[in-house]
């Protein structure tokens, strides 16, 4: 089961010769996601990621143009590329007014549905859940409402040792209860111990991407222990007064909340155009958090199947 993400852009408000504004997709059982549509998205999909009718969702994490000003124009195009599948876009208040009266003065009538969801980005809420994925929002402390997201799967259920259940010759019928976990009493009233008919099923993989924000520990409890954590750091600690005034964050403060969280990676982007030479961001980051990485358009990561030792 495939789980990884592409970075489409990792630059903040401006886009630099190889940096867009951000954008991200999401490739979960071949399902593909999108996180935020800056201006250029729907070229680097083409780019990185092709075979967009594939895209399942778009999630927007708030309403700066670097984060959505791409949408109108990608939407145009699945139309013209003969989309007849829903399109389900979840975002903050206004979203589905500016999409449709684009639409609406351009005289464009979709041919397949768009389905808009509105969020709240004053609290989490289970946005998405759909087969075993789940996507949860994580308010963020910005200039304007916004919220990131927390994609995780559900925990799946327990995988039954095939030999050791036939040779006890416990009922088919029970399957489904082992599977939950439950022990066997057998005929005689002995108790077998669901450990030893199953074996656990893996740890639940994780991604968090957090948008534009100020440095908050107040996402700290929805992003514990995530595998892989996206944290914004537009700017060198040097400027983090510049930071706190524009409401975003440091490379240092980024690492930090990676610390704080357990995260097991750290990717920082949304870099200010006013670094060429990134390095300095990471070396930042690393002093802190050395599980850091970079992130530059067109780079995947995979979020990887953790078995449990018993
Ligand atoms: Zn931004
Ligand atoms: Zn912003």
């Amino acid at each position: 089961m495939s789980f990884s993400i592409t970075i489409l852009g990792c630059s903040s408000s401006i886009p630099t010769n190889d940096r867009n504004p951000s954008g991200q997709i999401i490739n979960y059982h071949d399902k593909l996601y999108l996180i935020d549509c800056a201006e250029g998205t729907q070229l680097q999909l083409r780019r990185y990621v092709g075979r967009i009718q594939r895209l399942h969702a778009v999630f927007i994490s708030h309403l700066h143009g670097d984060h959505f000003f791409g949408l109108v124009g990608l939407v145009s195009t699945l139309h013209l590329l003969g989309r007849n599948k829903v399109l389900h876009i979840y975002g903050p208040q206004g979203l589905e007014e500016i999409i449709r009266l684009q639409l609406s003065y351009t005289h464009t009538e979709l041919i397949y549905e768009l389905i808009f969801h509105l969020t709240n980005p004053e609290v989490s809420e289970l946005i998405f859940d759909e087969g075993e994925l789940q996507v949860t929002t994580i308010p963020l402390d910005h200039r304007i409402p916004t919220h990131g997201f927390l994609f995780r799967e559900k925990p799946g259920l327990r995988k039954i040792k095939k030999e050791i259940v036939l040779s006890e010759k416990i009922p088919y019928s029970e399957y489904e209860n082992l599977k939950l976990g439950a022990d066997y009493i057998t005929a005689d009233g002995t108790v077998i111990p669901n450990s030893s008919l199953t074996v656990s099923p893996p740890i639940p993989r994780s991604y968090a991407y957090c948008s534009d924000t100020r440095y908050t520990e107040s996402i700290i409890p929805l992003i514990k222990d995530v595998d892989i954590l996206y944290h914004e750091a537009t700017f060198l600690k040097e400027l983090s007064e510049q930071a706190t005034l524009k409401y975003h964050s440091t490379a240092e403060q980024a690492a930090q909340i990676a610390l704080l969280s357990g995260a097991k990676k750290l990717i920082i982007g949304h870099y200010s155009a006013r670094y060429d030479d990134l390095n300095p961001l990471l070396e930042e980051a690393k002093s802190i958090f050395p599980e850091t990485e970079l992130a530059q358009d067109g780079l995947t990561m995979t979020v990887r199947k953790k078995l449990v030792t018993e």
